[in-house]
């Protein structure tokens, strides 16, 4: 597949332009057409492959990072996500493992040959991730904190910029045009649900957003469908629904003991449910030209940079 088809469809009604300033024209296909494609060890965002990436909300310990890791690896994902610093509503919920979650994560990651993905929630932190982690992830009530997306432009990693939940497409595009300003030009765009008048589900998943994204931006764009429903039952359709939509890949959470998560148990998947996903996902993804990416490098191609 070329590069300016089904994957990278040609924008055609230009972008909604206010201030010059306010265009987020680094972003922009329109003003610069050439697609970025990231790449992690190997496995490529934004091209004919299709990306996933799975693990627990949080990092808890090392047996259910193992147990995690083996059995997403087993089911096809190619990526390891879990958090280790969890901006958490409550002061008093679980906030993470910190540092030593952190390694956790890694080591899981190196076992199984899976890169790993983790949230940095501030500046002091980023000499540990890029230490320790292949992408980094900047939440959704991080997205508009611009000493964070500043500082993360001057480092040569990928970024996955996540939709603040009460973001605005063009507030999102925004955040990334400050790494792109800043230099970091590898920068994957994650929807994960905005807020909006519904309350029976967590956050309202926008898939325009994601067709939107793909269409305007050169950025590969991917969707989290666990944080956006909040629901496990509805994590497999949603998921389905962005492939289908053209995204780039998903991000999801997966326990090995939902109900016992220190956090997010209720939108986590079970292994078994996760591997119901991937097999389901293939037919979907054949039908819009697609396929899922080739299964994880050796751990020893990993932090290769
Ligand atoms: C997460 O991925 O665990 C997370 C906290 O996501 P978000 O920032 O989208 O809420
Ligand atoms: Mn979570």
């Amino acid at each position: 597949m070329s590069r300016q088809t089904a994957d990278q469809p040609t924008a055609k009604r230009s972008w909604r332009r206010g201030e010059p300033e306010n265009s987020p024209a680094k972003v922009l296909r329109e003003e610069t057409p050439e697609s970025l494609w990231v790449n992690v060890g190997g496995i490529e965002f934004g091209g004919p492959r299709f990306v996933v990436i799975a693990g627990p909300c949080a990092v808890e310990g090392v047996e259910q990072m193992e147990v995690a890791a083996s059995s997403v690896r087993s089911a096809g994902a190619q990526m390891l996500r879990g958090g280790a610093f969890k901006p958490r509503t409550s002061p008093y919920a679980f906030q993470g493992m910190g540092e030593p979650g952190i390694r956790i994560l890694r080591e899981a990651g190196r076992r199984h040959g899976l890169p790993v993905v983790a949230e940095v929630m501030e500046i002091a932190q980023i000499p540990l991730m890029l230490e320790q982690v292949d992408v980094l992830q900047v939440g959704a009530r991080n997205m508009q904190n611009f000493s964070l997306l500043r500082a993360l432009s001057r480092v040569r990693r990928p970024v996955l910029l996540k939709r603040g939940f009460c973001a605005t497409v063009q507030e999102w595009f925004l955040a990334a045009e400050y790494l792109l300003d800043g230099g970091n030009e590898q920068v994957i765009l994650c929807e994960r649900g905005i807020r909006t008048f519904e309350t029976q589900l967590r956050n309202t998943l926008d898939l325009s957003a994601v067709a939107y994204a793909k269409l305007h931006t050169r950025l590969p764009v991917i969707v989290d469908p666990s944080h956006a429903t909040g629901n496990s039952d509805l994590v497999i359709p949603m998921a389905l629904a962005a492939a289908a939509c053209g995204a780039d890949g998903l991000l999801l959470e997966v326990h090995p003991k939902p109900d016992q998560a220190l956090c997010d148990g209720a939108q986590a998947l079970t292994p078994a449910r996760f591997q119901e996903l991937m097999d389901r996902l293939a037919p979907v993804l054949a039908a819009v030209g697609r396929s899922l990416g080739s299964r994880p490098l050796p751990a020893s191609a990993i932090h290769s940079r």
